[in-house]
């Protein structure tokens, strides 16, 4: 698109505002037929396995982005299921299409706001839960939306099997202490709390996000928190 010192013309204008409609409406359309988009899934809270066609252990990624992460997690770990989960369809469609190039039975996605994961998930049906590089929603009176939130860690106790785990990592450290404390005041377990994962114990088999791969080329370093529900 051409820029007339630095100003897009009333005609441009018009033409990118239609072209986000329609890129927005043709994922819309690609969601709802693709195979690997769970529709209504409220059907199966408490029997994920009949969404997988076979019970294995289920792993969610929360805000997944493009799903870049949870691909590679399910081509590592054929023996448990994955639940990609994005709020929103424009990125959701573009995990649909690394998902095509996957010989894999055992990912799903869900355009789903987390807001609603009660609605979804039954008691003690999830094994594990991903947060990678959650919105910070930096302001006060933003923080319960903050998906490590007590808030979401109370819904995250009630999902999670007892020895059910959150994995979280960031590159922003207001964030990462904020969870660290509201994990501390829920009675999470810590089991691994790390300023620099990449230099760190951890890094061993650690999976890149996008984000990750961006921010770490910027020299930014790594957080990474784990931790247990209280029993
Ligand atoms: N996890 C990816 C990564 O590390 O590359 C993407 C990180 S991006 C900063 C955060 C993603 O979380 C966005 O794609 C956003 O749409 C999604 N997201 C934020 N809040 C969400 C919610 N309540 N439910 C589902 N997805 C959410």
């Amino acid at each position: 698109m051409a820029l007339n010192n630095g100003q897009f013309t009333n005609l441009e204008r018009i033409q990118i505002s239609f072209m986000r409609l329609r890129n927005v409406k043709g994922s819309r359309d690609r969601i709802a037929e693709d195979p690997f988009v769970v529709q209504e899934p409220e059907k199966y809270q408490g029997s994920w396995e009949r969404a997988f066609g076979k019970k294995r252990p289920l792993y969610l990624e929360i805000g997944m982005g493009k799903g870049k992460f949870i691909s590679e997690l399910a081509v590592r770990h054929p023996d448990r299921n994955f639940l990609g989960i994005e709020k929103f369809s424009s990125v959701l469609v573009r995990a649909l299409d690394k998902r095509k190039e996957l010989d894999v039975d055992n990912l799903l996605f869900l355009r789903f706001d987390a807001e609603e994961i009660l609605e979804i998930f039954g008691k003690e049906e999830v094994d594990g839960i991903y947060l990678n590089f959650s919105d910070p929603w930096p302001k006060d009176r933003h923080a319960k939306r903050r998906l490590t939130s007590g808030r979401f860690l109370d819904r995250y106790a009630q999902i999670l099997k007892p020895e059910g785990k959150v994995i979280f990592k960031t590159d922003n450290r207001e964030l990462f202490d904020f969870s660290l404390e509201e994990a501390k005041k829920a009675g999470w377990e810590i089991l691994c709390c790390t300023y620099d994962l990449h230099h760190s114990d951890y890094a061993e088999g650690n999976i890149m996000t996008e984000y990750e791969e961006r921010f770490s080329k910027e020299g930014k370093p790594i957080a990474q928190l784990v931790i247990k529900r209280k029993l």
